[in-house]
């Protein structure tokens, strides 16, 4: 299985056969630093076309504000006035939500970026589930409907209905379970 965790960041974990896959100086697993583009902002990792730099919760909130910058029409541009900096991911979820077009542009494109990653790793890995959590699932289906369609359109054929794709549903205990199981014994 593979776990994105979409937050500030994203990142993520590989399990297989059972163990964590850490690599050879535990930077396995580092899904956000994938790329999914040729170009675009320099990551703080030092590449360009991560992941993260395109469908975090960082990202969509810079791409909520350029795109206001540049005169894009909103319900965001009433409610910042001009702030551009203070909007938040939640911010253009909530927008989304509201029906707003701008916000749900940027969120599918999140989604469609996520599902480049998503098929990159089914390729890859052959996962039985990929399981995404983090704050910015919680975005509604204005993110996760594309980012679903897109698997299913460009996904290579076999790979199609190999993988479930679900939403976390341990929350913000997601972290301590984790922690729990490594300290458990062996069941
Ligand atoms: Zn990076």
């Amino acid at each position: 299985m593979v776990l994105l965790t979409v937050g500030t960041g994203i990142g993520g974990g590989i399990i297989l056969d059972g163990q964590l896959v850490t690599g050879g100086q535990g930077m396995a697993g580092e899904v956000g630093h994938m790329s999914v583009a040729r170009e675009g902002p320099r990551c703080a990792c030092g590449n360009v076309g991560c992941l993260e730099m395109a469908a975090s919760g960082t990202a969509i909130a810079k791409a909520a504000q350029a795109r206001l910058r540049a005169g894009g029409a909103s319900l965001l541009a009433t409610r910042f006035a001009g702030v551009w900096e203070r909007i938040a991911a939640a911010d253009v979820s909530d927008a989304a939500s509201s029906g707003d077009v701008l916000a749900r542009e940027i969120l599918a494109d999140a989604g469609v970026a996520l599902a480049i990653g998503i098929i990159n790793l089914m390729v890859l890995l052959n996962p039985e589930i990929i399981v995404l959590g983090g704050s910015v699932m919680q975005a509604g289906d204005w993110l996760w409907e594309p980012l679903l369609a897109t698997v299913a359109d460009r996904a290579p054929l076999p790979y199609r209905a190999a993988t479930r794709i679900v939403r976390a549903s341990l929350g913000d205990d997601a972290g301590l379970y984790g922690a729990l199981s490594l300290a458990l014994p062996d069941r």
